[in-house]
């Protein structure tokens, strides 16, 4: 076993301490190289339960989050299953390994061309991609068995809920700006059953039934310093 299978093994058993009962999603865990998706500087930290950044100022989420959020969509090896917000790929490659069809969308064109070649390099050749707004679904391949979303929104987007099969799961973060509410939607028929998963904190999804531009902005990171001009104040 080499040092990062090691470390791999010790994050499942911690994932395991915290709760994630589903052997498949920690199998996935167990198997798929976290530290394939994180950028070189952050490699060292890859099997640690936190999130990293990755370019164009987004991250690659907690290992626990990714665990819990599959583990809510309770997919089936015949599903067909949509992500929006790609990021770094790491949870497509999770979705990848444990359903038939993974439609992945993300904002960014270099990080959607990064995941693709990594994820293609790994062997995964049941993922569609594209670059665009996620928050309005990929309507052309819907229904989908579970909808997972990696970003924020500030309520649930009506296109994600009606791209739901029956039956169907849709996992995403509703809330505010820095801090949401975890939330599972089943749909039966032509209800919808809600149920809150757990406080988090993600990135904004930017877009149609998201937030809007200048939510790209962290407003308590300023991108500059003000200027120390010497005035008294
Ligand atoms: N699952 C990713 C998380 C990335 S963070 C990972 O673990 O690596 C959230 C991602 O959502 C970012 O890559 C961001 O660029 C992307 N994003 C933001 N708004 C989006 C939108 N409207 N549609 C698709 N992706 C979006």
């Amino acid at each position: 076993m080499d040092s990062w299978e090691a470390a791999r093994h010790r994050l499942v058993e911690e994932l395991r301490a915290l709760g994630i009962r589903d052997e498949r999603v920690l199998e996935a865990i167990r198997t798929i190289p976290r530290h394939e998706f994180v950028p070189e500087p952050y490699r060292e930290h890859a099997y640690e339960n936190r999130p990293l950044p990755i370019d164009e100022g987004q991250t690659i989420s907690q290992p626990y989050i990714v665990a819990l959020m599959t583990e809510a969509l309770r997919l089936a090896p015949e599903d067909r299953v949509l992500e929006i917000g790609t990021g770094s790929g790491y949870q497509t490659a999770i979705l990848a390994s444990l359903a038939a069809e993974v439609y992945t969308i993300e904002r960014f064109p270099s990080l959607l061309e990064k995941a693709r070649a990594r994820l293609e390099a790994l062997g995964f050749h049941n993922v569609r991609y594209k670059c665009g707004d996620g928050t309005v679904g990929w309507p052309e391949f819907a229904p989908y068995a579970g909808i997972i979303a990696t970003g924020s929104v500030p309520r649930v987007p009506p296109s994600l809920k009606e791209q739901l099969a029956d039956g169907g799961r849709l996992v995403i973060p509703v809330g505010g700006r820095h801090f949401q509410t975890l939330k599972l939607v089943e749909r039966r028929g032509d209800a919808f059953v809600e149920r809150d998963l757990c406080e988090c904190s993600f990135l904004p999804l930017i877009g149609a039934e998201g937030w809007p531009p200048e939510y790209a902005e962290d407003p308590c990171e300023p991108k500059s310093k003000p200027e120390d001009d010497g005035a008294l104040r």
